[in-house]
């Protein structure tokens, strides 16, 4: 079969760091194309400033990578399908549930793939741990969810404005593993949302979910840790504790590690699965961490913290 042809639209970090070496090393694709406001690309590979504009020149493409900021994005993939092409999306798949859904929609009547893709949840530690937990019986869990966010985020200026998720960007990844692992029904309960007065989106958030287990269960995320970052996610069950660490990659059961699988693979498994999407005629669209976050901005309290450089 043919390769499928990839553009990457928003040539920023995660485009830089993981998308294109991921299209680069997967078997069935190719990157054909950048579009970038700044015309900025890899060596060798041609650069548009926009879809209208890669549409008229005379590149083939079958599909498009959404690497730009969640606001926006659902316009962008709308343009993209109608142009006839295929849509993978960064998470979160775009600032609104409607957006995502109403994408959805127009995925199936266009007969387009959409592909909202959750990285953290592409790793065998992950998989491993779903596995394992599917016929426990579940006392609680704990996602502690710190980093540095001048670190991972420099000059990311639009994560700080409204629709932007704050410390939700990297906080859903945590939700999109625990709805991945957790086997039973959770919903938000009760939720602190801390804004720094210079910001609109949250730079520190408390979660409380309730569900199908004996305790509730918890999220903490901040992003105002200077030390190493904290991507943990500590599951009881009624005779084990099961931990995943370093944002899902490393897994222990009891204190023994079990599996430990390097992050870089998370975006090979991606892509390796949007190109049997494609092939198929399928999409994906899981929407319950966006919904979690959402809901959590709906009924979270929200406490105003000193101004925040960064
Ligand atoms: P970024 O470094 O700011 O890059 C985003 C790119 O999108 C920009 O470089 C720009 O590319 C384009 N863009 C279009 N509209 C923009 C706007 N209004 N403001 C800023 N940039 C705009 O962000 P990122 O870290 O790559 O994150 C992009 C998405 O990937 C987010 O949804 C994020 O959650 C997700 N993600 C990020 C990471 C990470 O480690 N950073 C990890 C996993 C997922 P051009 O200048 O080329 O047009």
């Amino acid at each position: 079969m043919s390769n499928k042809r990839i553009a990457i639209m928003g040539y920023g970090k995660i485009a830089k760091d993981q998308h294109v070496p991921a299209i680069i090393k997967t078997d069935g694709a190719e990157l054909v194309a950048i579009v970038s406001s700044r015309r900025d690309s890899p060596d060798g590979i041609p650069v548009f400033s926009s879809l209208l504009e890669l549409a008229e020149s005379n590149i083939a493409v079958d599909a498009v990578a959404l690497c730009t900021p969640p606001k926006g994005r659902a316009d962008i993939a709308r343009e993209a399908m109608s142009r006839g092409w295929h849509v993978l999306l960064e998470k979160p798949p775009g600032a609104t549930i409607m957006e995502v859904e109403q994408l959805s929609g127009y995925a199936v009547s266009t007969g387009r793939t959409l592909f909202a893709t959750w990285h953290a949840q592409y790793n065998a530690a992950v998989d491993k741990a779903a596995t394992f937990l599917a016929d426990q019986e579940i006392s609680s869990f704990a996602i502690d969810w710190r980093e540095n966010v001048r670190k991972w985020h420099p000059g990311q200026t639009w994560l700080w404005q409204a629709g932007g998720f704050g410390v939700f960007d990297p906080g859903i990844n945590a939700l999109s593993i625990a709805t991945k692992i957790i086997p039973v029904d959770f919903h938000v309960d009760q939720a602190s949302l801390f804004v720094a007065e210079n910001h609109q989106a949250p730079i520190a958030a408390n979660i409380s979910f309730s569900g199908a287990f004996a305790k509730n269960a918890s999220a903490e995320f901040d992003f105002r840790t200077t030390g190493d970052e904290i991507w943990t996610i500590k599951v009881k069950t009624k005779t084990h504790l099961l931990r995943l660490e370093q944002g899902g990659s490393l897994l222990k059961i009891d204190g023994e590690t079990v599996l430990e699988q390097h992050a870089d693979e998370e975006y090979s498994t991606i892509y390796a699965r949007f190109v049997e999407l494609m092939q198929n005629g399928q999409s994906d669209v899981d929407l319950a961490p966006l919904k979690l976050t959402a809901d959590a901005f709906m009924i979270g309290e929200r406490h105003n913290v000193a101004p925040f450089a960064g």
